[in-house]
């Protein structure tokens, strides 16, 4: 069976997991959140206390990482849920300790191998909707189709921010907005698969646009091919 991969990478909080989710839901696609997949890591190093003042205890996460596998968990909905050693993480993966973990958690070579090898396995004899930050360039460099989405950090930070209030995450907004603007630093800086748009991405500005108007785009230059 011919499967498709629709790629969406950007800048942290651009939507692309809302807009992403929607999208594989209206195409009958399957939705992978590659964030998830660095954010669960994150959880577990806080979790078994493996940061200390040297930084992350790399020895023990490097051990651990082959015994974490991803896989999908059909819901009563039919929604399929990533799960992770048969897990599945929630609002727990977005609090401002796990935000500020991650993107040192992403750079770190052995995390990335892993998560890449259970990305596309995941991926494999189904079509996918798949965001992140290297999906167009690494991940998928031969996805048939690829955006790359972008926002001010302050537009993107109040829509987090508004977010997080409305689920009684706390924080503040000077917090979230300190934060992205320090994730996409790192993303975009480590030597291994860099945040970067594709060559060949379309990439949309979506500092004055709602969610409607980004879904509708996005679905213009899909168009009838998928
Ligand atoms: O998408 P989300 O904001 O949940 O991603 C959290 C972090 O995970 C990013 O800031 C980045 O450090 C890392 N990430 C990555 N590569 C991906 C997806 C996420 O490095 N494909």
């Amino acid at each position: 069976m011919e499967t498709t991969v629709i790629a969406i990478d950007g800048y942290a909080s651009t939507g692309k997991s809302t807009l992403s989710k929607r999208l594989a839901t209206n195409l009958g696609f399957t939705y992978v959140d590659t964030g998830y997949m660095f954010r669960v890591i994150s959880f577990l190093i806080l979790q078994k206390n493996w940061l200390n003042e040297k930084g992350i205890d790399q020895t023990s996460l490097t051990h651990a990482l082959p015994q974490l596998q991803f896989s999908w968990q059909s819901q009563s909905t039919g929604e399929k849920l990533m799960a992770v050693n048969g897990k599945v993480y929630g609002e727990e993966l977005r609090t401002a300790e796990v935000s500020n973990l991650v993107s040192q958690v992403a750079a770190i070579p052995s995390v990335r191998t892993h998560l890449l090898n259970q990305q596309r396995a995941l991926s494999k004899a189904t079509s996918v909707v798949m965001d992140g930050r290297d999906i167009g360039t690494v991940v998928f460099p031969n996805a048939q189709y690829k955006f790359f989405l972008n926002a001010t950090p302050a537009i993107r930070a109040k829509r987090r921010f508004e977010e997080m209030q409305s689920k009684d995450i706390p924080g503040t907004y000077e917090e979230v907005l300190a934060n992205v603007i320090e994730r996409d630093r790192l993303d975009s800086s480590r030597a291994i698969a860099p945040l970067k748009k594709a060559q060949d991405a379309i990439e949309i500005d979506t500092s004055s646009l709602d969610v409607e108007e980004v879904f509708t785009l996005l679905c213009q230059h899909l168009g009838k091919g998928v």
